[in-house]
């Protein structure tokens, strides 16, 4: 994405020196950067329209390291960004001016796999894919698989609750984690859910997983393993047009299949990457579903032959279905590239992501279509469509006048008639900075009371990434979607953050 200038930095260099001095005194020679040189490449994640240099990184080697820069932290009064891989899209890891990033780059240890009880135990910098890796020579492997698991780390997928292509059947990162331990920022170490099937007690480990780095620091986290299916194959079926692909959604689900992964590219996409991938997509179609069938031999041929009927029945036109592993990678690698590749056509793209009821896709991709008209802009549409989550591609130039606005502004609308058709602003990239007015849209005053309340209860001194995921009371108002009373807001007796 084309640069836009970092902020100006908001603290003093006499208050810098003190904070990366007193983090130096608590760890590792070399794990503390506060020259501008090193904390430049901090400045932001995936979501690289917003950048801001932070004031100190720090980079604790182990669970006491990181409770003491808590502690740091907390008795100078630093606000703090956790940080995993940065691939995060909504602005999550992004730093705040007089801020320290906490990355857990150097905790990146599988401590222990368990192919007995089909667990792992790691700690929260190990990627995503490395624990895939490590299982593979037992025949298992961690089912959640997000298209930057080659990058993402695990502390940030719990604390994104992330999904990937193989979600629908195979669940998020909420239905694949056992047990966290977190540091909180009062100096415990606490431990959420447990490595038996059930934990006693709230499920707090719900309430953990997707809090975006606003309740504490995950420190380790006990991952489930799934055997390897013996067999996997993939449809591609070509559609005539959106609406008709989208209604073909609705139709494999309604007939009781449950695919290991049903995707959705519109044309714009499928030309946007084919160039790049050469994947063998249907490039005058105008919208492919790849669905994937997963099991033994005899189950993947009989759901192939089940999806084929329905996809038929519903109005596709050429289907074509892998023959071998290495075509049915070949297949999913357009998908799993179609991010990256927008770079090809775009200067810069604004991922957004909003989750919808799959009885609504088709009309929510005209309502894209439309708004593409109205905002002056290309949107490319890739997305989970089995589970309804959208992932607009919104194809802008940031170096001209207005374009970054336009497309922030088209955005947002992406997101309200997804709460208009009774779905969400986020599915699986979270809020963040990027989404945060919207949940101004989707929630309620007494609602966004209750999310500060949780936060209170784990963050009382509210120096864990704040201002991010959860918007003030008076930052809705300020948006328009609240009503003032008098110039008094409801509730104004809460915090404010
Ligand atoms: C090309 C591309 C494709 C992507 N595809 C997908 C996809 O298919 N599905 C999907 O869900 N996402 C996807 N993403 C988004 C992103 O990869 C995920 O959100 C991922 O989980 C972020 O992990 P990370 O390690 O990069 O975390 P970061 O970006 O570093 O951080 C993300 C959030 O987690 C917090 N955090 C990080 N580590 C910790 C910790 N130890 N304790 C507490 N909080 C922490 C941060 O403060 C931040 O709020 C994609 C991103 C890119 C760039």
């Amino acid at each position: 994405m084309t640069s836009v200038p970092t902020a100006a930095p908001s603290y003093s260099a006499e208050r810098q020196h003190a904070v990366a001095q007193a983090l130096r005194a608590v760890l590792p020679a070399g794990c503390v950067l506060a020259a501008l040189e090193d904390t430049k490449p901090y400045e932001c994640d995936g979501l690289s329209a917003y950048r801001q240099v932070p004031m100190v990184v720090a980079l604790p080697q182990d669970e006491a390291q990181v409770l003491a820069v808590l502690a740091v932290c907390r008795e100078l009064a630093v606000p703090i960004v956790p940080r995993g891989a940065g691939t995060g899209l909504s602005g999550g890891a992004m730093p705040i001016a007089d801020g320290v990033v906490l990355s857990t780059a150097k905790l990146n240890r599988i401590v222990r796999l368990d192919a007995t009880s089909r667990t792992a135990v790691v700690q929260p910098g190990v990627r995503n894919l490395a624990i895939s890796e490590a299982a593979a020579p037992y025949g298992l492997y961690y089912a959640p698989d997000p298209s930057s698991q080659i990058a993402c780390t695990i502390g940030g997928n719990v604390a994104e609750n992330s999904g990937g292509v193989h979600c629908l059947k195979y669940g998020l990162t909420v239905h694949n984690v056992l047990r966290v331990r977190v540091a909180t920022i009062e100096g415990d170490i606490i431990e959420l859910g447990s490595e038996a099937p059930d934990a006693p007690g709230l499920d707090l480990l719900s309430v953990f997983i997707g809090s975006e780095g606003m309740l504490g620091i995950v420190t380790e986290v006990t991952v489930k393993l799934v055997p390897k299916p013996a067999c996997a194959r993939v449809i591609m079926a070509s559609f005539g047009d959106v609406v008709t692909a989208g209604n073909a959604v609705a139709h494999v689900i309604a007939a009781g299949i449950i695919p290991a992964g049903l995707e959705m590219m519109d044309q714009t996409s499928v030309r946007m990457v084919e160039p790049f991938v050469k994947a063998g997509y249907d490039q005058d179609a105008a919208a492919i579903l790849l669905c994937e069938a997963d099991g033994t031999f005899d189950e993947v041929e009989d759901e192939i032959a089940r999806m084929t009927a329905v996809l038929q029945a519903a109005g596709a036109g050429a289907i074509a279905v892998s023959t071998s592993e290495a075509e049915r990678l070949r297949f999913w690698s357009g998908r799993k590239n179609a991010f990256p590749a927008a770079g090809r056509i775009s200067p810069d793209y604004y991922c957004m992501d909003g989750t919808i009821p799959r009885k609504n896709l088709a009309q929510v991709l005209t309502g894209i279509a439309q708004m593409e008209v109205k905002y002056g802009l290309r949107c490319a549409n890739v997305f989970h469509a089995g589970d309804g989550n959208l992932h607009p591609l919104i194809l802008f130039d940031a170096n001209q006048p207005d374009e970054l606005q336009r497309a922030e502004a088209f955005g947002a609308e992406i997101l309200a008639l997804c709460v208009a058709v009774g779905g969400t602003i986020t599915g699986e990239h979270g809020v963040g900075i990027e989404k945060i007015d919207s949940m101004c849209v989707q929630f309620q005053p007494a609602e966004l009371a209750a999310f500060f309340a949780v936060k209170g209860a784990f963050d009382p001194v509210a120096l864990l990434n704040p201002d991010k995921a959860i918007p003030t009371l008076h930052r809705c108002a300020e948006f328009g979607r609240m009503r003032v009373t008098g110039g008094v807001l409801p509730h104004a007796g809460l915090p404010r953050f």
